[in-house]
């Protein structure tokens, strides 16, 4: 991702344009000689994450999950690397050919496919592959990236849990739970002492009613 990216405007209104052009030359010109170019009708493409794929590149969704029997070729927002999103995009576009169903063993090799992991950094792939790319950024593409501004990953958004202790020191039951739960905490689990304390470790507590 370079600043030039992120703030130069496209030629292409939307990423779907953008994703469309790009997939019908991966398509005619790359995937079709293998046999993998999915019908141009039986496909959509859009940025965003399918429902219980977060963490992928890319996610393809049955025909039969589609009211219009399309498959649905969703590009992670993360991404925003082109060249990341014309791998993934490249994926998508086999196992959209596929149904989703498993690729024949040595398919992504016979295709020069490289790989791509979850963060987008892309590995391997032939030269023909990368060939192909370096082409349709330049002229298909006519050299304009990927109009899309990237979503940061997610960060892990755990509860915070507090620790909450009997000030009795002789029962000294602690347990940990939400702030919710604590606001509504009066006694000791373990004894019904009603001297509490509440802290995050078991060096900061403070006394608590
Ligand atoms: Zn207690």
């Amino acid at each position: 991702m370079t600043d030039q990216q992120q703030t130069s405007k496209s030629i292409y209104d939307t990423r779907e344009q953008w994703l469309k052009t790009a997939a019908g030359i991966v398509c005619q010109f790359y995937l079709a000689d293998a046999g993998y170019a999915p019908r141009p009708d039986s496909y959509n493409i859009s940025c965003g994450f399918a429902r219980g794929r977060q963490r992928a590149p890319v996610a393809v969704t049955p025909r039969e999950m589609s009211a219009g029997r399309r498959n649905e070729i969703f590009i992670a927002p993360t991404l925003n690397d082109s060249r990341e999103v014309l791998v993934a995009l490249t994926l998508g576009l086999v196992l959209a050919q596929r149904d989703c169903k498993p690729l024949p063993e040595g398919t992504r090799k016979m295709l020069g496919l490289p790989k791509i992991a979850k963060d987008g950094a892309v590995s391997g792939g032939s030269l023909k592959f990368h060939d192909m790319i370096d082409n349709l950024l330049t002229n298909a593409l006519a050299g304009e990236p990927y109009p899309h501004q990237p979503l940061a990953p997610a960060k892990k958004c755990a509860t915070r849990l507090l620790r909450m202790q009997c000030a009795d020191s002789a029962c000294g039951y602690n347990w940990r739970v939400t702030r919710k739960f604590a606001d509504r905490t009066t006694m000791c689990p373990g004894c019904g002492h009603d001297k509490l304390m509440i802290g995050t470790r078991a060096d900061d507590m403070e006394a608590f009613v």
